[in-house]
């Protein structure tokens, strides 16, 4: 793979305050391609001081911004939108050089621009109440944006979430410093150069590239980040969790993993349960929160499922990122592809079922489980894996892999399946297949998950509805309509006539 990008096209340096800057002690990192293990460039890393005048500018750009109305603001916004549009082709590329996502899967810049244009018009949806309940007393509320924000966003969907955590701060009146995942910052960096071609205020929204220490821990612990909106694992929630506790008791907004069950019935239409639980386990190599990763299956139709299944999930054409004919990327990076090799191994152990569809992929080869590949590079490939019969205490079912590694085990009765699709810390996204809308409707009731998908599954995302988690899985709520509320404080005030 020859890179598409000459290095001096991509913007390497950090946003602060409308301005492209160097790190202030000029320490860089090298993003390498998890196809080809090119490095595809050489980027500044944010440093403890960058971070500290990161967080000024957008303090100093707070008053002016927050000042403007919600058209003026919009304005902005619906120009960012476009030319995010407009963008698609190389926010592609950039995704795909960094961590493996192929072009031929990618929607985000489409989706990312919808969300701008639809914050655009959200801001005058920050309006208070009124109440004449008190003898004497003709009482409103205010809602006012919190104050400077700090965004801290994973790798495997950049540009979406770059844009979820950034258009409703800006449409609330808030300014925002985003940091970046050190293994897929080019995007981000393109943004912040479409932000600074839009020609927002300096210091209304800064871009850090950077590793969770120093920059994403001093971001956690800022006094002056009044919400910190944080989307990556759990492990990583419960520090930046904790610095917020421990600092100024910031307001935290946690989207974390999930391990998604999809419930499979009897009667439900096998063909399209298969087809659509692959997609989810397609999406991003299964590097994707919400993908089907646990799959229940009513015991009569267990064997036509898993057949069907196996026959789509395994068809992939595995290869370089960048060619439209790739259907399955590299896996991340070298952390990810470790990751998953070692719960496929512990999934061989609690099955006790090599031959089950569970084979380790050496990183010498590209070829998948059905021959496809170019077997030229040595990209981080994980073919599509299949576990079945697991026990449900087995870590590669308990814990989340993010990877192409799928759990197909069976259920009795409605109740056992409920009780097992529920057996877990995570509640991100659960799907129930069934013809049966009675039965839909109860367990759609008894799941405890953040979305329920009934005869859908995930990556179906609905713009005008909230998205978030049950139990481990999040603190707080995303999606069109639902984040404005995230950004602002409500002020009651009292007024005797
Ligand atoms: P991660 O937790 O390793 O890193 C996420 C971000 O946190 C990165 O920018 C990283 O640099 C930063 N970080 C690391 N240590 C930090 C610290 N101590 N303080 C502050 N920031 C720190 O996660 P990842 O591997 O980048 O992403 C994968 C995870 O993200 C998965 O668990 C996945 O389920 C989750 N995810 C969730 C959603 C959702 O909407 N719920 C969406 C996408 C991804």
């Amino acid at each position: 793979m020859s890179l598409p990008l000459a290095a001096n096209e991509v913007e390497n340096r950090l946003y602060i305050n409308g301005q492209f800057v160097p790190s202030s002690d000029g320490e860089t990192f090298t993003v390498k391609s998890p196809y080809s293990h090119e490095a595809v460039a050489t980027v500044y890393e944010a440093t403890e001081d960058d971070t500290n005048r990161a967080v000024a500018a957008a303090k100093a750009a707070f008053p002016a911004w927050s000042a403007l109305d919600p058209h003026e603001r919009g304005a902005y916004l619906s120009k960012l939108a476009t030319l995010v549009r407009d963008s698609h082709t190389e926010l592609a590329t950039l995704d795909a050089l960094c961590m493996g996502r192929p072009v031929s899967s990618y929607f985000d810049a489409h989706y990312s621009a919808n969300i701008y244009d639809h914050y655009a018009q959200a801001g005058f949806d920050a309006k208070g109440q009124t109440s004449l309940n008190t003898k004497g007393h003709m009482n409103f509320t205010l809602r006012q944006p919190i104050g400077v924000v700090g965004a801290i966003i994973p790798w495997n969907v950049p540009v979406m979430l770059f844009a979820h955590k950034v258009a409703p701060a800006l449409a609330a009146g808030c300014t925002i410093v985003l940091k970046s995942s050190e293994k897929a910052p080019l995007s981000s960096l393109k943004l912040a150069s479409l932000i600074h071609a839009v020609g927002f205020p300096p210091g209304t929204v800064n871009v850090l590239s950077g590793f969770g220490n120093p920059s994403g821990s001093v971001l956690s612990s800022h006094m002056d980040v009044r919400l910190i909106n944080f989307t990556g694992s759990v492990a990583t929630g419960r520090q930046v969790s904790a610095a917020a506790a421990r600092s100024n008791l910031k307001k935290v907004i946690l989207e974390l993993g999930g391990k998604s069950p999809a419930l499979i019935f009897e009667d439900a239409d096998i063909e399209q349960a298969s087809t659509e639980t692959v997609m989810s386990m397609r999406l991003l190599s299964g590097q994707a929160c919400i993908a089907n990763s646990r799959i229940y299956v009513q015991e009569s139709v267990a064997p036509a499922f898993l057949a069907a299944f196996r026959a789509k999930f395994e068809d992939v054409k595995c290869g370089d990122p960048l060619d439209p004919a790739t259907t399955q990327g590299p896996q991340a990076d070298g952390i990810q592809f470790e990751r998953i090799n070692h719960y496929i191994a512990l999934g061989n152990e609690a099955t006790g079922k090599t031959g089950a569809g569970a084979k380790q992929q050496q990183p010498s080869s590209t070829t998948n489980s059905h021959g496809n590949g170019n077997g030229k590079t040595s990209g981080f490939f994980i073919p599509p894996t299949i576990f079945t019969s697991v026990p449900e205490t087995a870590p590669s079912m308990r814990d989340e892999i993010f990877g192409p590694v799928v759990h197909i085990n069976t259920f009795a009765t409605e109740a056992e399946a409920v009780q097992k699709a529920n057996d877990t810390e995570f509640g991100l996204y659960a799907s129930v297949y069934t013809r049966d809308m009675d039965r839909a409707m109860r367990v759609a009731r008894a799941l405890e998950s953040g979305t329920v998908g009934i005869n859908c599954t995930s990556p179906t995302m609905v713009g005008d509805m909230p998205f978030g988690g049950y139990k481990g899985s999040e603190i707080g709520r995303e999606g069109f309509g639902y984040s404005l509320d995230n950004y602002l404080e409500t002020k009651s005030v009292l007024l005797r006539v």
